[in-house]
């Protein structure tokens, strides 16, 4: 409580209740860091608000008395996004979890900020409709934290981010103004489209309350393969014939080099896929409306890849259980933060065809310096997304020398240093890689607009 105004304080017991209202030792560790790994820090409260009339009235009283504020949903970011200010207070959204409408004839869905990923996932399957946006931490993840880091993850090739199924959103600026811009239409030409300003702006502009999201009618089937393949450009190939045969019904291609195989079989207890290794193997999802149909033509494409020497090896899922555990090999990511110590992970994105060579030439310099080092590439590799996570402990724990390494190469390929985990505090002093000065003044001057204290998340993003 030491520099926190008690006046704030007990503004803010008065306006959301005690119970809403948590200093010192009664804040849950969890809420002094997040999955990326940043040092914890100790907020000076952590304030759970029930309404937007709650959230705007917090707003308010931080403007007044100039208290920072950084949002938190579920606190899986990647990116030190949602890490507390010391002398300043945690807003979780956790309490506002409700679904609030699916309108299945329109293929909308309105809900609070702090509800689950899984959880719209779920209330959206009960419609017959889908949710176009999945991710491995989908069971903690909130919407609001999908949608202030513009979330991608693995359907993204089909349906597009976050900001591809957002239509409304209410919004509450710093000084605790609402923006209630939750028009559900999919056209709405009304000049600046605000809510898109909120969207990957990582809780530095004002707090998500409220969205309404797109929904898609629901595949009736979906087939998963697992492929194996010789060389970046045997996977590149395919992807354009999977996309040639199955337009827009490409629901996902992962793709797998084989130190992330490895690693994800060792950590895992999982049985080698495949008779022999392979340079790489691409996990993929079709989807349509009939599944013997879709599994048939999955399997003469796969049959003459093979055939023409662009596939190795192939194996077909026959049940949602089999599919399940073909994906099981990719969503090692979960296991990283145990069996490196630590991981230094990147989310960069690059043109297409320079994928395999920026990883080649990332690993041939990582050698180069570290030899025996370790490090797994893998990633959204349809949407040009690559993730790769070193071990510290092999790069003598040198974070800055590995990320100057990926950073610089990212800029020489012109890629960008955040596909979609954001910019946070661990990719701020990168961002000029990927950004013009122009375009980083234009971002703040937007941010000087809406928030010209700096109050909210400050540091975070922009300086
Ligand atoms: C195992 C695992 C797999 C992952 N896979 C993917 C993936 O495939 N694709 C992907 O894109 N990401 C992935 N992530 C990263 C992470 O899950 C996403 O970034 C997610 O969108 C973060 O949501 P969150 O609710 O946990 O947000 P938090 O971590 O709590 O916050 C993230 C940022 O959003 C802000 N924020 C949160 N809620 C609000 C709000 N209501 N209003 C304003 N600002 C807010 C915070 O201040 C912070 O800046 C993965 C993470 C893990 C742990």
């Amino acid at each position: 409580m030491s520099s926190f105004p008690s006046s704030f304080f007990q503004a803010l017991t008065e306006a959301l209740g005690a119970d809403a209202v948590q200093t010192g030792q009664a804040i849950a560790p969890r809420h002094h860091s997040d999955w990326s790994g940043a040092p914890p820090v100790q907020p000076l409260a952590l304030v759970r608000p029930r309404s937007t009339a709650e959230v705007a009235a917090v707003l308010r009283l931080a403007h007044a008395q100039g208290v920072p504020v950084v949002p938190q949903g579920g606190l899986t970011g990647l990116a030190g996004a949602a890490v507390p200010h010391a002398q300043g207070i945690a807003l979780s959204l956790e309490r506002m979890n409700a679904i609030e409408s699916v309108d299945a004839a329109a293929a909308t869905l309105t809900v609070q900020a702090g509800a689950t990923l899984q959880a719209v996932q779920e209330a959206a399957g009960a419609q017959g409709l889908l949710f176009g946006v999945d991710l491995g931490a989908r069971g903690s993840c909130q919407i609001g934290g999908n949608l202030s880091t513009n979330a991608g993850g693995n359907g993204v090739l089909q349906f597009g981010m976050m900001r591809e199924q957002c239509l409304g959103l209410e919004v509450v600026l710093a000084d605790g103004t609402v923006l209630p811009m939750l028009r559900p239409m999919l056209k709405n030409n009304t000049g600046y489209d605000l809510k898109q300003l909120f969207i990957g702006a990582e809780g530095t502009l004002g707090v998500i309350t409220r969205a309404v999201l797109r929904l898609h009618p629901a595949p009736a089937a979906k087939v998963t393969a697992l492929v194996a393949l010789a060389d970046f450009e045997a996977a590149l190939t395919l992807l354009g014939r999977l996309q040639q045969r199955f337009a827009g019904s490409v629901a996902a291609f992962e793709l797998m080099w084989r130190d992330f195989v490895e690693a994800s079989l060792k950590w895992q207890s999982l049985r080698e896929p495949f008779d022999q290794p392979h340079a790489f193997v691409a996990l993929v999802d079709v989807a349509g409306s009939d599944e013997a149909g879709l599994r048939a033509a999955l399997e003469e494409l796969l049959g003459e890849a093979m055939e023409a020497g662009l596939a190795q090896d192939a194996v077909i899922a026959q049940s949602q259980a089999q599919a399940g555990t073909l994906w099981k090999i990719r969503e090692a990511t979960a296991e990283l933060p145990t069996h490196m110590h630590p991981p230094i992970n990147f989310d960069v994105s690059l043109p297409l065809a320079d994928i395999g060579r920026f990883a080649a030439q990332c690993r041939a310099t990582f050698d180069a310096r570290w030899p025996g080092h370790t490090a797994v590439f893998f990633g959204h590799v349809g949407d040009g997304n690559l993730h790769l996570s070193v071990d510290g402990a092999t790069v003598d724990h040198d974070e800055a020398g590995v990320e100057r390494i990926v950073y610089d190469k990212v800029a020489q390929f012109q890629g960008s240093v955040s596909a979609e985990h954001g910019i946070g505090t661990h990719k701020k002093p990168y961002l000029g890689a990927s950004r013009t000065q122009e375009e980083l003044a234009a971002m703040r001057a937007i941010k000087a607009a809406l928030d010209p204290k700096g109050l909210m998340n400050p540091g975070k993003v922009l300086g």
